[in-house]
């Protein structure tokens, strides 16, 4: 008889302990993968169940280093859940400050029609503020096919699909056509910035570098907002915490006027250019 799911999770807790900071979460949403259930049936009704056979397996490459998300192939990012995988850059947390801001700036307002998203990824950004407001369209842009497949199936998932085009592209190189609300999280790590364990192991380089200073995208994506922007509209793009100086100057020299917005461990995360 297998051991009950209570024993095996705090048996996984442990082991994971010294690659996770999350180890106890990282056991429940493993064990919950295991079983086809959500962390919320697990934790009320599944506790004295035997643990499936599969759930060791899972746990050793989470040991390995693997990160979480790639193992059960979700996220969940604001309101809504992603399907992640190898090669698309996992939705962070602190991302969902670039949505806060933007449901602050639209607040009182009917909310954006035209949504861009570049650099879309799993569709992270874009998904996320269509849900905010149901009635808005979106398109986003990535250089990753894989990338872009994740975010069609994402779309699906949602019901999105309607409200949504997904094209490869180069930033805005090839959009001719402005919108109400603009989001991106470009890569922005310098080369030899230290990322968190696991990041450059499994995660895609693309999708987290930018040179030497981490600035290299901005400056090819911050020149283009002024004739992307709709009357009325806002860009909001994050940042690393220290370059907020950096990229508001670029933001500045585009004659355009920005604002910093903090996570909630209070670092600069956003720029918000209007
Ligand atoms: N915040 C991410 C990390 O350090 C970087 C994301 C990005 O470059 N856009 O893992």
């Amino acid at each position: 008889m297998a051991e009950p799911v209570r024993a095996a999770m705090a048996a996984a807790a442990r082991v994971l302990a010294p690659v996770s900071d999350t180890a106890r979460l990282d056991a429940e949403l493993l064990m919950a993968h295991a079983l086809g259930c959500t962390r919320d049936e697990l934790l009320l009704r599944r506790l004295d169940d035997a643990a499936p056979d599969n759930f060791v397996g899972l746990v050793e490459r989470r040991q390995a280093g693997e990160p979480l998300a790639y193992i059960t192939g979700t996220r969940d990012f604001w309101t809504i859940t992603l399907g992640v995988g190898p090669g698309v850059l996992i939705p962070r947390a602190d991302s969902e400050t670039l949505i806060e801001a933007a449901v602050d700036y639209f607040a009182g307002s009917p909310g954006p029609r035209r949504i861009l998203d570049l650099g879309t990824g799993p569709g992270t950004l874009l998904l996320a503020a269509l849900a905010e407001w149901p009635k808005a369209m979106g398109l986003g842009i990535d250089a990753s096919a894989v990338a872009l497949e994740h975010a069609r199936a994402n779309a699906d998932t949602l019901g999105m699909a309607g409200r949504t085009s997904f094209r490869r592209g180069d930033w805005a190189a090839d959009v001719n056509e402005r919108f109400d609300l603009i989001l991106a999280n470009p890569p922005y790590v310098a080369l030899d910035e230290a990322v968190g364990p696991g990041v450059r192991e499994h995660e895609p380089a693309e999708a987290l570098f930018a040179g030497a200073d981490g600035l290299d995208d901005y400056r090819r994506i911050i020149p283009a907002l002024p004739g992307l922007i709709a009357p009325g509209g806002v860009a909001i793009v994050e940042i690393g915490w220290r370059q907020g100086e950096s990229v508001s100057a670029l933001v500045e020299a585009a004659c355009l006027s920005s604002r910093i917005v903090h996570d909630l461990g209070q670092r600069p995360r956003a720029i918000v250019v209007t």
